[in-house]
Formats: C-alpha cells, structure tokens, sequence
C-alpha cells in the first residue's frame, strides 16, 4: 500500500491535476503468481484466463510462471502471441465462428474447448479441410448440486457447455471424426468460489465424471480442465481462499481418484490478477441531497464496473492529500457514512453505498483494492466521453549483481 501512496504522490507532483489512475503492483503479481502456482501438484497447470486483464504488462508478468492462457477470441489469440509467439493457448467460449475456428487451427493453440454439438460438427468439418487433426475438450454442463457460490455457470440453464445428459452423444461423435482428437473435458461450473473444501467436493465430482466416459468410450483421458472460478473475497479481504489448504486436498484427491496420469489444467483469472490493481480517484465533490451525503470522485463506473457488475460495496482505502488552493473552507466528512459515486449523469455510478468512514475532505483520494480483474477489461470506457484514467505499472528495477 505504501508504494501505491507513493506512487499517487508522483503523479500528483507531475501534473496537478485530479488523480484518475489504475495503479498495478507487478512485484505484487509476481510474488502472488509464483506463490500460487508454485503450490500446485506437480500433473496441474495453471493457465491465466486473460479475459481478466488483458493489458499487456500484466501478461508479460504473469507468462513466466503460468504454462500458458486461457483465451476466448481471436483478439485473445494475438494479445497471447505478442507475448511469445508459442505460448501455449485454450481456447475456448460460446459463440465461436467458422472462421475464429480457422483462425484457432492455423494459429497452432493447444487446444479448443468445444462448447456445443453443433460446434463440433463445425469444427470437424473446418479441421478436415484444412487437413489438421485437432485436440479437443468437450465442455460439459454438468447436472449439478454443487457447492455454494456466487455465481454458477452449470447445473442450471446456463448457454454455457455440453449438457450432461447429450454428452455421450457428444463423445461418441467426437470419436467419430479423423480430423478431431478427444483428449478429455473441460469444466467450469463456478463463479467466484470462495469455499475451498465445496471446491475440492467439486473436482472429486469433475475426476469421477471424466473417468467414467473416458473408460465407458475407451480413450486415454490426456486432460481434465477444472476452470477458474478461484473466488477473492471483496467483503473480507484478510480472508481470502486458503489456496494452501486447497492444494494440499487437492494432492490427496489426485491419489484417491487415481488421476496422476491426467494433466488438471486450471485457468484461472480473477484469483491471480485481482489482487495487484488499484483504482485512485481523487474527491472533487461532497453533498448532501435528501439526508444522505454523497462523495463524488474524479472518475467513474465507465472506468471500473466491477462493483456494479457485481452489487457490492467495493473495498477502499483513505489516501488524505495536503493540498488545497482554493480561497475558501475544504469541505470534509467525519464519522459519517457516504456513498462514493464517480462522474456519469446516471444514479447506478456507484462504487460504495451508505459506508462509514472516518475523515474525507474535497481533495483527498480514495484507493480501490483488489481492482486488477474485471475492472477496466469490463467497463465500456467511452460512456459520456470522460477522459480514459492513467495506467500505472509498479515494477521494482532488478539490480544485476556484477
Ligand atoms: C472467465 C472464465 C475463466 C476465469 O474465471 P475466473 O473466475 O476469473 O477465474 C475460466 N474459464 C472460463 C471458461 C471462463 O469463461
């Protein structure tokens, strides 16, 4: 946090101007990255889902300790080679046209997720014309229950994967086809879990599954994806998902359910990048209309839906600022609880509601914490044509030792 402080400070003294700044902390994200990965069971492999943060610093940091990204277009595709031009990508997404299919073969990705009966068809057909055999993974929508979450994305109608109940048919078409390899199944079921033994119940059911049709339609079961859906807890960030626990059940599984042979592959988004971005903004208004006080800062939901998308307050820390050059009185709130809102002309611009708070003066800057997934990647940045905020990269120099 302190480096973040000091990081606002520069801006400030460069242009005095409002603060308006994505800050991300790549020395952070390195250390988070390799933590997490470092703690996986040797036949796992962690990809980054780079629908997440996409920006081209946070991929360079991450690509060293990942083993490769989890795409969903062919925009993904070339942010991913720009990287390294062989970089193992999955790609995956509902939706896929003929021609993002093409583009996915000729672009060598490691392997395609398929997401419908009639994809498969697609991708069979587009696969043999180009004479390629392509290595898949049928995504399946699984029956369910699962374990509690926010969000689900199977066991539900979602337009997500395979339903379970035609995946056999799905199987045995993919088996069917020269120009298709099944190498296994693709699972993601969850959305921001923060439950790590419902996560492990979840795996056991995805292992057991897996095993099952690869044994019922003999073929070697290559890979088992998992998905992401890692969750980070907004409303409690000293307790975050117990990734060490979590890979420690998860090594007793892989033995229990005798999966050492089978490469679990993990894309996982939010989990690795969340935790590394900043969003600063600083106070240029504070009212009260009807009874409640309203804290409006130099930016906007343009510029960072997430607390938005997902209905919540948004975990924030106090930045005061010392300066102050107008000739009259700088407005402050003490001890009271406000409602932090940016500078669209809408009432959903809201980042926190009704949240208590200690002192705030015009002037001061509020700094948004775990903003480094689905905050900028998701917003629609041009929404009353504000200027875009500046993005800022923390990267500690390595001192080569001579
Ligand atoms: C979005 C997505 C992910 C990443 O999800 P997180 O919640 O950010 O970990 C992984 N796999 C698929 C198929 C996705 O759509």
């Amino acid at each position: 946090m302190k480096k973040v402080f000091e990081a606002i400070h520069l801006l400030k003294d460069e242009k005095d101007e409002p603060i308006c700044s994505y800050i991300y902390d790549l020395d952070h994200l390195k250390k988070h990255v390799e933590f997490v990965t470092r703690a996986l069971p040797q036949n796992c492999h962690m990809y980054y889902a780079m629908k997440a943060n996409s920006e081209e610093r946070i991929l360079r940091t991450v690509h060293p300790y990942v083993k490769g990204f989890e795409v969903a277009s062919i925009g993904e595709v070339k942010k991913a080679r720009a990287v390294n031009s062989s970089v193992p990508i999955i790609f995956g997404g509902p939706g896929k046209t003929d021609k993002e299919l093409a583009s996915a073969i000729s672009e060598n990705v490691q392997l395609i997720h398929v997401e419908s009966i009639n994809e498969l068809k697609r991708l069979a057909m587009i696969a043999e014309y180009l004479n390629k055999r392509v290595s898949i993974l049928l995504r399946v929508n699984l029956r369910g229950p699962f374990p509690s979450a926010t969000l689900h994305m199977a066991g539900r109608p979602t337009q997500f994967g395979i339903d379970e109940a035609q995946i056999e048919e799905a199987i045995q078409l993919a088996l069917s086809y020269q120009s298709l390899q099944l190498e296994g199944f693709h699972f993601h079921s969850i959305s921001n879990n923060l439950d790590n033994t419902g996560h492990i119940e979840l795996i056991r059911i995805y292992c057991q599954k897996a095993k099952q049709w690869s044994r019922k339609y003999k073929f070697p079961l290559i890979y088992m994806n998992v998905g992401g859906g890692i969750g980070v807890n907004f409303s409690n960030l000293e307790q975050q998902f117990n990734w060490e626990l979590f890979t420690g059940e998860l090594q007793k599984i892989i033995v229990q359910e005798n999966m050492g042979n089978v490469v679990i592959i993990f894309e996982c988004g939010r989990f690795l990048t969340s935790s590394c971005g900043y969003y600063a903004v600083e106070v240029i208004d504070i009212k009260e209309t009807h009874g409640k006080t309203f804290v409006v800062v130099c930016g906007g939901t343009q510029h960072f839906r997430l607390p938005v998308s997902w209905q919540h307050n948004h975990p924030f820390e106090l930045m005061p600022l010392e300066r102050w050059h107008y000739p009259f009185e700088r407005k402050a709130v003490v001890n009271e609880k406000v409602t932090m809102v940016g500078q669209l002309c809408t009432p959903k611009d809201v980042f926190a509601k009704d949240v208590s708070i200690n002192q705030l003066r015009i002037g001061d800057v509020i700094v948004f914490l775990y903003a480094g997934a689905y905050g900028w990647s998701i917003s629609h940045h041009d929404f009353l044509s504000h200027p875009h905020p500046q993005h800022t990269f923390l990267e500690t120099e390595i001192e080569l030792k001579v």
